[in-house]
């Protein structure tokens, strides 16, 4: 028996890890002290009463004779698929019920969906970004590129003639930095695949922190998209499903992808419970407006943060459309994140952890109640007073 030998490739998960080691390390210094984190990339609010009510109802289908459901479509059920093509339907994007395919979850599709691809393509991902990306295509031995996310190019990278990649990854908006694409940089990209016969596989979990009407909430506003993307989403962040686990993949019908991603389920996946079908069905229909209240609830943290970030001058993007904040500290990412615990009881994610450009720079996160962001910003503020008298004499300038 031999091993997939490019498990020896992958980076330690060594981010969030290390974050809790040193986390636990200090809690376990000064247990009494209060430490409020604006590090988590992970849903805290609970989910919507209508979603738990159609969890109720779906549990009780299952206990009797007419309701009782075994194995489920592959690709989901018609119920859900058709929540999916209404939600794309309230955006003015038509698609149809067999390019839909449920999933249980986005990671699920932005791994898998490489078994399609042969293991010779090169594949293009933004720099800095959520690392599955880099790490499934690493299992599979695939060769990595990136495109720089930076301060520049406000951490959106447009495509370049002289780079070329099969295989493209856009998150938008992005994990960590926040940024969004509009429709019109989108169409750069789907050019740039239709010129190379590349495909885009288009990571839209952060959909639904899109408030500012100029970026684009799906590849498929885009003319030509069709033919070049596929798009993944996920009720993850947008209703709280993160340990419900539900999403949902679009492959259009004219894509060889299409028929080939319902074998490559249909093989190795047995479907998303029928419990949680109906779930994400409420979300997406009667429950929506209560998920849209939780996810207002999140981006009004950000906003607390945003506020603060204003009047220090603090240089930062996101916010506006995603729940994440990613601003510059001017010093090694893990310094920054070891002074701010020790002096302020504040966690972040240091940018470090996303990729090299990254380096530098901190996320923070709007995913806490409303009154632990005040709190945290409350903190913050002559925290950052301090540190930025202190900055040039204890830590070595960065970026
Ligand atoms: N895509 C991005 C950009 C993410 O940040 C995450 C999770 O944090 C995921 C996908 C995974 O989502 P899911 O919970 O649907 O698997």
């Amino acid at each position: 028996m031999k091993l997939n030998k490019n498990f020896k490739n992958l980076k330690d998960d060594y981010l969030f890890a290390e974050v809790s080691k040193r986390v636990d390390a200090y809690k376990a210094e000064f247990p009494s002290a209060d430490v409020i984190s604006l590090g988590i990339g992970d849903v805290t609010q609970p989910l919507s009463m209508k979603v738990t009510e159609a969890c109720k109802s779906a549990a009780t289908d299952m206990s009797t004779k007419s309701g009782f459901r075994g194995y489920g479509p592959y690709d989901g059920y018609p119920f859900l698929k058709n929540a999916v093509i209404d939600y794309y339907k309230a955006r003015g994007i038509d698609i149809e019920s067999d390019e839909v395919f449920i999933t249980d979850g986005a990671k699920n599709g932005i791994g898998n969906i490489l078994d399609l691809f042969s293991e010779d393509n090169t594949v293009l991902v933004p720099d800095p970004v959520y690392p599955a990306y880099v790490d499934a295509n690493v299992l599979h031995g695939r060769k990595i590129i990136y495109a720089d996310a930076t301060a520049e190019n406000g951490f959106l990278p447009m495509p370049q003639k002289r780079v070329k990649a099969d295989i493209i990854y856009i998150c938008s908006p992005n994990n960590p930095t926040g940024a969004a694409y509009t429709a019109v940089q989108l169409k750069c990209w789907v050019d740039y695949a239709l010129d190379n016969g590349a495909v885009i596989i288009y990571d839209a979990a952060y959909e639904a922190f899109i408030e500012d009407g100029k970026a684009a909430r799906s590849i498929f506003e885009v003319t030509g998209a069709r033919d070049c993307a596929v798009e993944i989403c996920s009720l993850s962040k947008m209703a709280g499903f993160t340990g419900v686990r539900c999403g949902w993949t679009v492959i259009p019908l004219a894509s060889p992808l299409n028929r080939m991603w319902l074998r490559r389920q249909a093989i190795k996946f047995n479907g998303t419970s029928y419990v949680v079908q109906r779930m994400a069905e409420s979300a997406l229909r009667g429950g929506l407006a209560e998920c849209k209240a939780t996810v207002a609830m999140y981006k009004k943290n950000a906003k607390t943060i945003m506020k603060k970030f204003d009047e220090l001058g603090i240089e930062y993007t996101g916010g506006v459309n995603a729940p994440y904040i990613w601003f510059n500290c001017g010093v090694d990412s893990w310094a920054f994140f070891d002074y701010m615990l020790k002096k302020a009881r504040l966690v972040c994610t240091p940018g470090s952890g996303f990729g090299k450009n990254g380096n530098g720079w901190i996320r923070l996160t709007s995913f806490n109640s409303a009154e632990r962001t005040e709190e945290a910003i409350k903190r913050f503020e002559p925290f950052w007073k301090e540190f930025k008298d202190v900055r040039s004499k204890l830590f070595a300038p960065v970026g």
